[in-house]
């Protein structure tokens, strides 16, 4: 579903090297970052999903070599085929909830009766349903998060990429959020990348890679 073949990656400023041998996540299956911070999670996060280029080696998902697609090609897929969770969420204050949450799918191309459907499901999982017309600039951090997620599973992705999904929440909702995850990728065989500091999280996946052997 998702692999790695030899990244390697350095900030242009040269302060911060990557370098991941081989990576591979199978349809279905749920794997963890784990490691200190700084350590690189959230970088190997952005080589997988396209949104910087390694400086060698390649990412494949679903069969397709990012490196040989321009970048309108890697946009289109990231927004039809990946499903991100961003640290600081990114979401859209300007824009509704359910805006939000319909946004990848808008802006891919997929946006259909199904889409908001299960976006609307989603929002009645992870209780943010009520705030459903509501600004995303009006509420709270936690709810914010939430959107972040549903947003992230509402267009059916291949794949989704979690950086800290739980963050913001207290131990009730984090699980909640991470049965949510875990059970998408079981359900539709979609591989799963989630970066998280809690083990009580992490022991619910299938296994957990630390980036820490893979600083160069
Ligand atoms: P983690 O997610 O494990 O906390 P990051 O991937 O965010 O780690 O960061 C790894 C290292 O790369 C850190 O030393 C960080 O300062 C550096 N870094 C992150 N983003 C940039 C950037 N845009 N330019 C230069 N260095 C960066």
């Amino acid at each position: 579903m998702l692999s790695t073949r030899d990244l390697r990656f350095a900030y242009p400023n040269g302060g911060f090297s990557l370098s991941v041998a081989d990576f591979s996540a199978a349809e279905g299956e749920t794997v963890g970052i784990s490691g200190p911070s700084g350590a690189g999670k959230s970088t190997f996060l952005r080589l997988l999903s396209g949104i910087i280029r390694p400086d060698t080696g390649s990412v494949i998902i679903s069969g397709e070599n990012l490196a040989q697609l321009s970048a309108k090609a890697v946009r289109a897929l990231r927004l039809r085929r990946l499903g991100l969770v961003f640290q600081d969420f990114a979401l859209l204050d300007y824009l509704s909830v359910e805006d939000n949450i319909l946004l990848p799918s808008r802006l891919g191309g997929t946006l259909d009766d199904q889409v908001r459907r299960q976006g609307r499901e989603l929002a009645d999982q992870l209780e943010i349903a009520q705030h459903w017309n509501r600004l995303c600039g009006e509420i709270s951090q936690g709810e914010r998060q939430r959107v972040a997620v549903a947003r992230a599973l509402a267009h059916s992705p291949v794949a989704v990429l979690a950086d800290e999904p739980t963050a913001s929440l207290d131990a009730k909702r984090s699980q909640v959020v991470m049965n949510l995850l875990t059970c998408y990728a079981k359900e539709k065989q979609a591989a799963l990348i989630v970066v998280t500091h809690d083990n009580a999280l992490s022991s619910q996946l299938d296994r957990v890679i630390n980036v820490e052997e893979w600083t160069a």
